[in-house]
């Protein structure tokens, strides 16, 4: 069975003072927090202010990107190295922004992929189908090209290191949710996808999250559902009460 998680992006949002102060009230919330992984993905520059008051604490830290290469004249851009010394444990990689704002190709997103494992970081992989792609049936693809593109070639060793966050273009920041139904399906898709490359094991314990607008109101149900080990919320993240909110639903459901 994969561990059960709830992890957070604050895309840009928050200063160091703001993401210090979130960052203690949350660390005294979650003492009663024993099965569900809490993690956290503030903006490069908190970093390491967080990680700072976080070591002491069970939760775990993900930086929202990074770069391929190791140094050079990429201005603006951040080093795995870079991400190493703050004490981060992860890095998300192939959020639907990156891929949409900034442009960011399958290719690319596997070369992170690669720098990640190279630098001992644990790479949260994002995928997810765009409504036109889903309108004309088309999900089941996408969701291969993504992932196949990020992971072909990878060790099983390595592969276990990594999550997957099945986050559908369309779901994100909208308060449109998938439906339960919808989110299982693409999360069996894609355990099915590692079950083919690697074995029934390795597809059982990688952990998938889901993401997008998820909420304390739909956290219950959506956690209930085969397939979904937990979630990678957007805007439900930036208030305590919120986030920890559905991190307590993912705890009683566990429990
Ligand atoms: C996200 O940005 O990864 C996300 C899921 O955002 P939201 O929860 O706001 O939809």
């Amino acid at each position: 069975m994969a561990d059960k998680i709830v992890a957070s992006n604050w895309k840009m949002h928050k200063d160091v003072e703001e993401s210090v102060e979130f960052a203690k009230k949350l660390k005294d919330k979650v003492q009663d927090i024993n099965d569900t992984e809490v993690m956290v993905g503030p903006p490069y520059t908190s970093l390491y202010s967080m990680g700072e008051i976080l070591s002491d604490s069970q939760i775990t830290m993900a930086a929202q990107n990074m770069h391929f290469e190791d140094s050079g004249a990429f201005t603006g851009e951040i080093s795995a190295k870079m991400i190493n010394s703050t004490n981060s444990d992860y890095v998300i990689l192939g959020h639907s922004e990156r891929r949409h704002v900034f442009n960011e190709s399958n290719e690319t997103i596997r070369k992170k992929v690669e720098k990640a494992y190279e630098a001992d970081i644990d790479p949260i992989v994002c995928v997810g189908e765009e409504l036109e792609d889903r309108k004309a049936g088309n999900t089941a693809e996408i969701l291969e090209e993504q992932y196949k593109s990020a992971f072909e070639g990878i060790s099983k060793e390595n592969f276990s290191k990594a999550m997957i966050a099945y986050e559908p273009v369309w779901a994100i920041g909208t308060g449109e949710s998938a439906t339960p139904e919808q989110a299982g399906s693409s999360h069996e898709i894609i355990r099915n996808f590692v079950e083919e490359q690697y074995d029934a094991e390795t597809a059982q314990n990688l952990t998938i999250m889901y993401g997008g607008s998820v909420k304390p109101w739909n956290a219950e149900e959506l956690i209930q559902t085969d397939d979904i080990d937990g979630f990678l919320v957007g805007s439900a993240s930036l208030e305590v009460k919120s986030f920890y909110e559905i991190i307590e639903k993912v705890e009683n459901y566990i429990n």
